[in-house]
């Protein structure tokens, strides 16, 4: 089995919120709260939850755009979080991301080239033509043109952008790449080909990834294992056949029940019938519930969860669920 690239240990996240008219502190958004995962070389994570459940503050985190209020991110061994700015520049190569929105990510002052160039400059130590030359080469290996070199980013289609977003990140050679709702904003058509783009660079150099999606679908496409995250903490996490075929915590398997199918096995339809329909919206995480924070959501809840958080529990091999009603074994 691959070494642990990436490990994370009770991730904390809170934002503190400004003082009220009288004076008094007023308090914490608690949007990522005490999250604990790993990542193996080679690997990819899938990281779901509806919008607001933390999911893209813990890739913040991870890349150092966020410092942590508590727990660490260690990457290869050495701790990231909390290590000072001048050493962190350092290995700042080593973790990239690609950014939802290709319209926005990209500077449309500079051309392709200089927008490639730029990480490369400030980690890499090559000449003008070799970081040239590797910049050509990086946009043949996502499948544009090296000709669009001059070119601004205006003149490129969505899809295209993100290619170009995908080749600056990886411009650095970096060991771990965050795409953060990486194809949510691209049509639906053109989603699948930046999938797939994924996953031949990653057969191609080995990379890892932490993919990060409301899109449960997306993310089952390209995931070797999926982690499921409501209101700031970790709710289930496993092989991501394991998490389709045995989902156990009640939020996963609303999120499986809003998922079209449009060719039933009788296996599926009969996951259908106990299918669980959420009512409701997600509780502030300025405000969350006490006891377990699905409670005011969730169809199964009993007195128990309303008063005492559930702990996590392995009920299969690499298969973890936070949930009162889940015990070794799975199911409920
Ligand atoms: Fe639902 Fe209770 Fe399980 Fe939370 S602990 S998911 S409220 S059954």
């Amino acid at each position: 089995m691959a070494e642990k690239l990436l490990e994370v240990s009770g991730l904390k996240k809170y934002y503190p919120i400004k003082k009220n008219l009288l004076g008094k502190p007023g308090g914490y958004v608690q949007a990522v709260n005490g999250v604990d995962f790993s990542i193996r070389t080679g690997e990819t994570l899938g990281l779901v939850g509806e919008s607001g459940c933390g999911k893209s503050t813990v890739g913040k985190c991870i890349i150092g755009l966020e410092n942590v209020t508590e727990g660490s991110v260690a990457l290869d061994g050495v701790v990231l979080s909390g290590m000072p700015e001048r050493q962190r520049r350092k290995r700042r190569r080593d973790i990239q991301m690609v950014f939802q929105n290709p319209y926005a990510s990209l500077n449309q002052r500079r051309t392709i080239q200089q927008i490639i160039d730029e990480p490369m400059q400030v980690n890499l130590d090559l000449s003008r033509q070799e970081r040239l030359e590797r910049t050509r080469e990086l946009l043949r290996m996502v499948g544009l043109r090296e000709e669009y070199c001059s070119r601004y980013p205006h003149e490129f289609s969505g899809g295209q952008r993100q290619r170009i977003a995908i080749a600056r990140a990886l411009a650095v050679d970096p060991r771990l790449v965050i795409a953060d709702e990486a194809v949510s904003a691209l049509d639906v058509s053109i989603q699948s080909q930046v999938i797939n783009l994924f996953k031949e660079l990653q057969e191609k150099l080995g990379l890892t990834y932490l993919f990060i999606s409301h899109n449960l679908c997306v993310v089952k496409y390209i995931s070797d294992r999926i982690g499921v995250m409501y209101l700031g903490e970790m709710v289930e996490m496993a092989e991501t056949e394991e998490l389709f075929q045995h989902p156990c915590h009640p939020y996963t398997r609303s999120l499986l029940s809003a998922i079209p199918l449009p060719d039933v096995t009788e296996q599926e339809e009969a996951r259908r019938e106990n299918r669980i329909i959420l009512q409701g919206d997600v509780p502030s995480p300025a405000n969350p519930p006490e006891g377990c924070r699905f409670h005011t959501r969730c169809p199964l809840a009993t007195e128990r969860c309303a008063q005492e958080k559930p702990c996590r529990t392995e009920v299969a091999p690499g298969h973890t669920v936070t949930c009162h009603l889940c015990g070794k074994g799975g199911g409920i």
